[in-house]
This record gives structure tokens, C-alpha cells and sequence, in this order.
């Protein structure tokens, strides 16, 4: 861990990718400051370690009878038992893995029973917001503060059939403004009017503990390269019965149960029920074991010295940045609601395009700058949607060089206090 600034800060986990250095467009160069980490994390040195402990020694998974298959095969259902702690998951709930928070989302998507009613916040990142295309979807304004997003949620389930399937999907903490949504409210809304309910960690679980059966939410979706592990791997934890009773997700090898030729000359396919159902073909061991080597090094690294450390580099950009009057910062439920690590603005009259690429070409920053793939929230929080704009104070755009754009900054467990420093000097 890194040398601490102040001793009741924890230091930086060691992350892959520290040393990198990058040339500066003035000349010379310097190391890459990472401050993208809501797009994708660098891995922990401890979880590409634990890859790489692994890696020499893997052999097919679920169908060999060899010593190094069984060792992969422990190594894949280890992981899963290991995420499923990690979730605080419920004995009988089911973790599939996945490629990816979308591909989760999807993945619930296709089990969603017929006739399924989604209710999603216009706020959402288009993982959440687009997969229900074939379902009923009731897109739920932007609210101003969190118990708004409550009764806006309870007022359109209680507009609904009671006795329909029903699905809410909501984010734990914003891609955008990193703000953190009332997910244990939102639970008890969705399940006091019969519906069900699934979590976008995507931001959320880097961050915080993610506890299913606290939050007493139906399914949990993340990402492992959000979570300190490579691309490649993510989860859907939850409720076995929709999963059981859907087609799966894939068809092929490792679904199915048992498989025969009909006597008509068609094929007759007896399909597994629980993760594997979803799981056809080959799965990827190694996402799967890198995803739980992140779980097990947050865990252990404790969430208490984890939140304390973000607390800390939060507190210096938010500082930083309110030396700069021209920077206004984006938020839905006010300056002073929680957050994790993750942080959008714009700078009055300057592209927010032109000061990504600058703070790359001129400092070495990494940021982004976009609509976040989720363009209505970006929009109404520009400006775009002057109803959310005047009801929540979002800032406006200027009247001259209206930034389109914001650029997002965002940080987390192996962020050291140089690149937050960086970056505030670079933006001031
Ligand atoms: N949900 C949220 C809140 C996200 O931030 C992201 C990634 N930016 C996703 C879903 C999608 O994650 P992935 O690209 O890993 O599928």
C-alpha cells in the first residue's frame, strides 16, 4: 500500500498500470493518472497475481475427468460461492456469470415472464434502460431528491394491474453525478405493490458494500472491470425461479440436461435449471476467478478503510473544484448528497471535449467526457429538460460555447492523492 499523506487515511491498493507512463504533448512525459474508473478500474496487482497463480494450471471446465479439469472446475464454483458471499446473497439464490453488467440486464430480460411490466428511471445508463424491449417499459421521470424517487415509483406501480408480473430496475449509484439512490426504499415500494426489483451495481459495488438480503432487492447485476478485475466478466445474482422457468439465455452445451433425436427427426432437450441454464458453452474460469479474487481483496482489504480513503480524495476534488467558479458541477439531489467516487461537470463557456483531450495531452489525466451512455439524465441535468432544470438547480449551459458534453472524473480504491491533485491543479 501506498505511503499515507495523513494517518488516518489507508493508502492506495496496489493496482496495475501505476508506472505507465504517457507523452505529454509540451514534451517529455508523465505517469497515467487513471481517473476513469467508473468506465473501467485498473485490475488489482492482487487479482492478476492470483491469475497468474492460476493460469499455468487450467485445464477444461465441467467435463473433464483430469486433475487440472477438476481443479478448474473447483476454481469456476468456488468463485461462485465466494460472489454470492460477497452479495450477502440468499441461501437459495442463484449467481450466473456473465460478460458484463449489460449482458446481465439482458440476460434478466429474456427471463422476464409474459406479460412482465418494467418500470425504469429516464436517469438510468442505457445498460438498465434499454434491454426490456419486449416488455411493457414505463420510463419514470428524473427525480429531484431521492423520496421523490420513491413516490414517483410507488405512484406509477399503483397505476398498474396488482396482479401482473412487474419488474422496477434501478441503479445503486449514478454513472453520471455518482449520487447514490435510495435502493432499500425503492425495495419495499416495488415489493409492497407485488413487482420485483433488480440492482445496477455497476457503480455501487466498487464502492460500497452490496448486501442483497439487507437491501432485500430480487437481482444483483455488476461489472468485474468496474470491480478491480480485467474485462471480460460479470455477474447476475437473485432469484432462481424467473431464471429456472425462462429459455435459456444461450442454448448449447453445459445448458442442457439431456438431449435426444425425436423420432419425427427434431432434437428434444431437457434444460438445467439455476445458473447453469444460462451458462452454454465454455465458460470463462478466469473472469469468473478474477471477479471473486476482487471480492475477496475489497473484502479483506475492509470497507470501512476503503470509504474512508474515497471520502478523502472525494473531498479534495469537490474542494478543489469549488475554487473554480466557472465549474459546475452535475447533481440531481443537491450538492450535498452522498456519493461514491464518481464525479460529471461542466466549465462554463469551455468544451468539455477540448478539456478532456487537454488534460490528457497536457497533464497525463485520463478522464471522459460525454453523455455517459445515459443521454436523457445528461441532458435534463444540462439543461435540455428545463423542468428538471429549474426544479433541482442543475446548472444551465452558457449562452455562449453551451458545453454539450460534461467530463466526468471518477476515482477509487487504487486512486493515490497525486492524481486528484493533478487534476484539480490541471482543471484550476
Ligand atoms: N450500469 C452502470 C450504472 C454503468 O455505469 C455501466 C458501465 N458504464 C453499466 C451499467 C454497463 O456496464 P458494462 O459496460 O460493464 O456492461
Amino acid at each position: 500500500a501506498e505511503k499515507t499523506l495523513c494517518h488516518d487515511v489507508p493508502g492506495a491498493l496496489p493496482v496495475l498500470g501505476r508506472d505507465v507512463t504517457v507523452p505529454l504533448v509540451t514534451g517529455g512525459e508523465t505517469t497515467y493518472a487513471a481517473l476513469d474508473y467508473a468506465a473501467s478500474a485498473p485490475a488489482l496487482q492482487r487479482v492478476w497475481d492470483d491469475v497468474a497463480a492460476y493460469a499455468p494450471y487450467y485445464g477444461s471446465v465441467h467435463r473433464g475427468a483430469g486433475h487440472l479439469s477438476q481443479l478448474s472446475t473447483g476454481l469456476f464454483e468456488n468463485a461462485r460461492a465466494t460472489v454470492a458471499e460477497f452479495l450477502d446473497c440468499r441461501a437459495d439464490d442463484q449467481v450466473v456469470f456473465t460478460r458484463s453488467t449489460t449482458d446481465s440486464l439482458n440476460l434478466l430480460a429474456r427471463a422476464l415472464p409474459d406479460g412482465c411490466r418494467v418500470f425504469v428511471f429516464e436517469t438510468e445508463h442505457h445498460a438498465a434502460l434499454l434491454p426490456w424491449r419486449d416488455a411493457q417499459v414505463t420510463c419514470l421521470d428524473a427525480p429531484c431528491t431521492p423520496q421523490q424517487a420513491v413516490e414517483t415509483l410507488e405512484r406509477a406501480l399503483a397505476d398498474r394491474d396488482p396482479h401482473g408480473p412487474a419488474l422496477v430496475c434501478v441503479t445503486g449509484a449514478s454513472n453520471v453525478t455518482g449520487e447514490l439512490w435510495p435502493v432499500r426504499e425503492l425495495a419495499a415500494a416495488a415489493h409492497a405493490h407485488g413487482a420485483r426489483i433488480v440492482l445496477d451495481a455497476a457503480q455501487l459495488a466498487p464502492h460500497l458494500p452490496v448486501s442483497v438480503r439487507d437491501l432485500d432487492v430480487d437481482w444483483v447485476a455488476f461489472s468485474g472491470h468496474k470491480l478491480y478485475a480485467p474485462f471480460g466478466s460479470g455477474v447476475l445474482a437473485g432469484r432462481a425461479d424467473w431464471l429456472s422457468a425462462a429459455e435459456p439465455y444461450l442454448a448449447g452445451g453445459g445448458a442442457s440436461r439431456a438431449v435426444a433425436r425425436r423420432p419425427d427427426g427434431g432434437v428434444e432437450v431437457e434444460w438445467h435449471e439455476g445458473a447453469a441454464r444460462h451458462e452454454a458453452g465454455s465458460p470463462n474460469v478466469i473472469g469468473a476467478h478474477a471477479v471473486a479474487s476482487a471480492c475477496k481483496a475489497l473484502t479483506e482489504a475492509g470497507w470501512d478503510n476503503l470509504g474512508a480513503r474515497e471520502r478523502h480524495l472525494l473531498a479534495k476534488v469537490r474542494e478543489g473544484l469549488a475554487e473554480v467558479p466557472e465549474v459546475k458541477i452535475l447533481s440531481l439531489f443537491g450538492a450535498d448528497a452522498p456519493r461514491v467516487g464518481v464525479l460529471s461537470f461542466v466549465v462554463e463557456g469551455r468544451s468539455s471535449s477540448d478539456l478532456a483531450v487537454a488534460l490528457s495531452a497536457e497533464y497525463g489525466i485520463g478522464v471522459r467526457d460525454g453523455l455517459f451512455c445515459a443521454h436523457p439524465l445528461v441532458r435534463t441535468l444540462l439543461g435540455g429538460d428545463r423542468r428538471a432544470r429549474r426544479e433541482c438547480g442543475a446548472p444551465g449551459s452558457a449562452p455562449d460555447g453551451t458545453p454539450l458534453h460534461a467530463v466526468r472524473v471518477s476515482f477509487g480504491a487504487g486512486t493515490p492523492d497525486e492524481h486528484v491533485e493533478r487534476f484539480v491543479a490541471a482543471v484550476k
